[in-house]
């Protein structure tokens, strides 16, 4: 299991590493600690903790000798077509008038491209989109109409993503909004879940230390329509380089965004850090740079959750969140297993 680093440690590594830049010495590594794949050249492939059958299948494609990304898109692929993730997909909790819409983006690290799509409706697999458009224009992001009308040109079949469950989930958030309107209290029997959030990443890493990356969410659920987190945006939910490794994120986008996580993780490891190193330490700076009260809970502390996942060209690994109890889910090449994330409190 990956040890908890405390953030005192975190702290220290950081000076150190502070330290070492301004006497312009290498970057120290601290690799030793990594969690990392048993051989070197053995492919990994990482994902969230809701992605056991998504690295089962990026690592079986990896194996077969298929490019890293159709390997985590197709891990991925999996989940956003499975009604019971409410968090991604097919299935997914909609916004507040109730329609689903979903955001993905891919970066591929040996050609240094990318293509994401945001408020996507009607679509069970946004990331096969952002494959599309990654591929076949010229651009990185399409957004809405266009991304549903891009969709359709290319073949996708539309399908009305909202389930029964989720329907009826939305019913409820909105009947327990407020007392003043004039829908009727649901029934006092079923009290209404904690805002549910969720989203899946996919790391991978092959036998040619190729990497490459996936992220598909259905979104913040009940979000206001049009709103778009992190998970579409290059830099924030997911950034691959090909040269130092990626990472992917899921929890509060607005953070994530604001901090350019998974863009400032890789940076962290172009500069020496292991994976779970890098992690930690952007989760550090979202904390200190909370300061909106109606964001903190006691000690001054985030009242929402971010998770970082990291693998590096080395086939070390790493996942990280700001509360303890995180997992994620890693085949390493040998076994596929779900792991405790590193945190900060
Ligand atoms: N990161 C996603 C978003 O903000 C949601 C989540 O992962 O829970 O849209």
């Amino acid at each position: 299991m990956a040890k908890p680093l405390g953030m005192a440690d975190t702290i220290s590594r950081r000076t150190l590493l502070a330290a070492a830049g301004a006497a312009g010495l290498a970057p120290l590594s601290f690799s030793q600690s990594a969690q990392r794949a048993p051989h070197k050249g053995m492919p990994v492939a990482i994902s969230s903790a809701n992605g056991m059958r998504t690295t089962e299948k990026a690592m079986e494609l990896l194996r077969a000798g298929q490019d890293g990304l159709d390997a985590a898109i197709a891990g991925v692929n999996i989940v956003e077509e499975d009604p019971n993730d409410m968090s991604v997909g097919y299935g997914g909790l909609p916004n507040e008038r109730g329609v689903v819409e979903l955001d993905s983006c891919c970066m591929h690290g040996p050609t240094y491209r990318a293509g994401a799509v945001a408020s996507l409706r009607n679509i069970k697999t946004p990331s096969r989109v952002a494959k599309v458009v990654m591929e076949r224009t010229d651009h990185v992001l399409l957004v809405g109409e266009g991304a549903l009308e891009f969709a359709r040109m290319h073949g996708f079949e539309e399908t009305n993503l909202l389930t029964e469950a989720a329907r009826k989930a939305w019913v409820k958030w909105k009947e327990s909004l407020s007392k003043d309107d004039d829908y009727l209290e649901p029934p006092a029997a079923s009290p209404l879940p904690a805002r549910p959030t969720g989203t899946i990443t996919c790391l991978t890493l092959n036998d040619k230390s190729e990497i490459s990356g996936v992220t598909t969410t259905s979104g913040l659920a009940y979000k206001i329509p049009g709103r778009v987190g992190d998970s579409p945006i290059i830099g924030a939910g997911l950034y691959v380089d090909n040269q130092i490794g990626a990472c992917g994120s899921t929890g509060r986008g607005e953070a994530v965004i604001l901090s350019c996580g998974s863009r400032i993780v890789v940076e962290n490891m172009r500069h020496g850090m292991t994976p779970e190193e890098a992690c930690l330490d952007v989760l550090k700076r979202i904390c200190d740079y909370t300061v909106d009260p109606l964001l903190l809970r006691e000690k001054g502390r985030p009242n929402f959750e971010v998770n970082f996942y990291a693998v590096n060209k080395k086939g070390e690994f790493g996942g990280a969140r700001i509360y303890r109890g995180g997992r994620y889910a890693v085949h390493d090449g040998t076994q596929n297993r779900l792991m405790d994330s590193a945190y900060l409190y």
